[in-house]
């Protein structure tokens, strides 16, 4: 772009210079000759004789006209004062008109010297006249006109012309060369900036110029160098902030969706996704597809239109959770968006139920034996006392229901403390059989009071186990309580053992009244009862403390039950 404009003006500059000196040099060339034909002229006119000037001697000057011509290579025209061709070199004199009207005649009559310039149809040419008076006592009678061609001049003239034209072509066609050799080693450093400039565009960052030189070309290279790696830089510390987030949101055990103005999710944690048990490809689903809840984007709705925080507990029957739902509308450059948190209160839910649960059961519990204590006392005191066989019956029944209540606080502490973590357990190995067997030799004689039959079924050559003796023989106790206590007589109670994988399998049932399926995942719970009625004496705390003590142990307990057939406990603990 730059040299078609340099080339134009240097074009210009040779033609307009060759042009300028060609015309000063023509008009010198005209100066000089004009000079010299004039000088001649004026020598011809000063050996003419002015007395024989006339028509009359025109035969003579003729001649002398020819033979002038010939000696100067110029032509020769004499003229009388009134217009008269007199002497002619180049022509027949006779034959030419009157030359009175040619403008140096005029001016060489007048003021003694005339020339003039102009195309010769004798000669065929641009020519020079140039015309001296003939003076005769001081009045002219006659002119000598010399006059030449301008071939010559012209000539030289368009030799110029030509040698200019070449001159400029040449120059610039120099020009255009050297103005591409200039251009591409200007560009060159620009091509490899728009070369990098595109690679870190397109994601390669470790692209960077090699220009050292030490002009402008070369600070921006440099600069651009710099801006690259503070670009390298910045992009890195992006990266690492969000992977934190990321590593945040993916380690948070809420859900988190951020929907952008349409309705759209943008984002969503796995968290998120296992709660809508969505794939992680569901971003950019709208948000009603992936909530399936129409309160989720109500609330969105609302965050939105109101610019403020919504806050909504959401049950779902379905997947029988609780979640506790914010949405939150977004500020700054993330204006338009929204977040929407979701937590899981379900274990919140059950904690509180638990926990409310405990206190109605506990105060149920402790109502029924302290009212009967209050009536048993109140006899006493309205005058049983008077009838002391009768004073006797009801202090042994105070005794029991005293007994009953030390039970429970005593059952409630052991919970609390192994809850609490403070049992410590003393741990070692020890035969699987040998602990089933204490257990069920100390329930015999219980069982055949029942009039039932405990069978045992164990292997002696099972691996030991890793336990605390004691504790999970009152586990077993418990259990097999249990088992005595809800079946019938002649009934059957089998305990047995066998080993699965690295855990050795314990099993208790019976062929008692089993458990309906409804209370059956709730028997664990503190005071939970099955069968109120049936479950008479018992606290409902024997299974919650058999649970805790085999968690302690690193193992598990659960039950089946076929209701009217027996029911069926196991708990395992690890291998030694
Ligand atoms: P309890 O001291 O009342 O026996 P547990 O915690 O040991 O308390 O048992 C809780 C409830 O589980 C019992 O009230 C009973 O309804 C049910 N249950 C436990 N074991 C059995 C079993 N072997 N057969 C039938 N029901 C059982």
């Amino acid at each position: 772009r730059i040299a078609v404009p340099f080339v134009l003006l240097i074009v210009l500059s040779v033609l307009g210079t060759g042009a300028y000196l060609g015309n000063l040099f023509r008009q010198r060339s005209i100066d000089n000759l004009q000079a010299s034909l004039s000088s001649t002229a004026r020598l011809l006119a000063a050996s003419l004789d002015s007395a024989t000037f006339r028509e009359a001697h025109a035969e003579l000057l003729d001649r002398r006209a020819k033979e002038w011509a010939q000696a100067l290579d110029v032509r020769v025209t004499l003229i009388a004062a009134d217009g008269t061709v007199l002497g002619e070199s180049d022509q027949d004199r006779s034959l030419m008109e009157n030359h009175g009207d040619r403008p140096e005649v005029i001016q060489a009559l007048a003021a003694g010297q005339g020339s003039s310039i102009r195309f010769s149809e004798t000669l065929g040419f641009d020519t020079l006249y140039t015309a001296t008076a003939l003076l005769h006592n001081g009045a002219p009678v006659g002119v000598v006109r010399l006059s030449v061609p301008l071939r010559e001049v012209n000539a030289n003239l368009a030799a110029m012309r030509n040698a200019t034209i070449a001159v400029s072509l040449l120059v610039a066609v120099l020009a255009v060369l050297i103005a591409i050799l200039i251009a591409n080693r200007t560009t060159r450093p620009l091509r490899e900036l728009t070369e990098s400039t595109r690679k870190i565009a397109g994601g390669t960052l470790t692209d960077r110029l090699r220009l050292t030189t030490q002009d402008e070309v070369g600070d921006l290279a440099r600069a651009f160098n710099h801006m690259s790696d503070q670009l390298v830089r910045q992009i890195s510390a992006l990266e690492t902030e969000r992977s934190k987030l990321e590593a945040i949101l993916e380690q948070m055990n809420s859900g988190v969706i951020i929907v952008d103005q349409e309705g759209n999710v943008n984002l969503m944690n796995g968290t998120a996704e296992k709660l809508f048990d969505v794939p992680s490809t569901a971003v950019g689903r709208s948000l009603v597809e992936i909530s399936r809840d129409h309160n989720v984007v109500e609330l969105w709705d609302m965050a939105r239109e109101t610019r403020r925080a919504q806050v909504l507990t959401l049950e779902r029957p379905q997947q029988r959770d609780h979640l506790q739902v914010v949405a939150i509308p977004l500020g700054g450059t993330l204006a338009g968006l929204s977040l929407l948190h979701f937590q899981d209160m379900t274990r919140m839910r059950r904690l509180e139920r638990v926990r409310r649960d405990f206190i109605s059961n506990i105060s149920h519990e402790l109502r029924t034996p302290l009212a009967s204590l209050k009536a048993l006392t109140e006899t006493l005191v309205n005058g049983a006392l008077e009838d002391p066989p009768a004073a006797r019956r009801f202090l042994t029944r105070i005794e029991t229901e005293v007994d009953a209540l030390t039970l429970m606080v005593q059952e409630l502490l052991e919970l609390a403390r192994i809850e609490s973590g403070s049992v410590p357990l003393e741990r070692h190995t020890v035969s699987p059989c040998k602990l089933i067997r204490e257990a069920s030799e100390r329930l015999h004689l219980q069982a055949e009071r029942g009039g039932l039959n405990i069978i045992v079924d164990c292997e002696d050559h099972l691996p030991e186990v890793l336990a605390d003796p004691p504790r999970i023989e009152q586990v077993i106790l418990n259990l097999l309580h249990n088992a005595i206590k809800f079946t019938p007589s002649d009934g059957q109670v089998m305990i047995s053992a066998w080993q699965n994988m690295q855990t050795i399998v314990f099993k208790i049932s019976d062929t008692g009244v089993g458990i309906p399926a409804d209370d059956l995942p709730r028997i664990f719970e503190r005071f939970y009862k099955a069968d109120r009625a049936r479950s008479g004496g018992g606290t409902g705390l024997g299974l919650a403390i058999a649970k805790h003590l085999v968690e302690l142990h690193e193992g598990a307990i659960w039950a089946e039950s076929t209701p009217g057939r027996g029911s069926s406990f196991f708990f395992t603990l690890p291998v030694a």
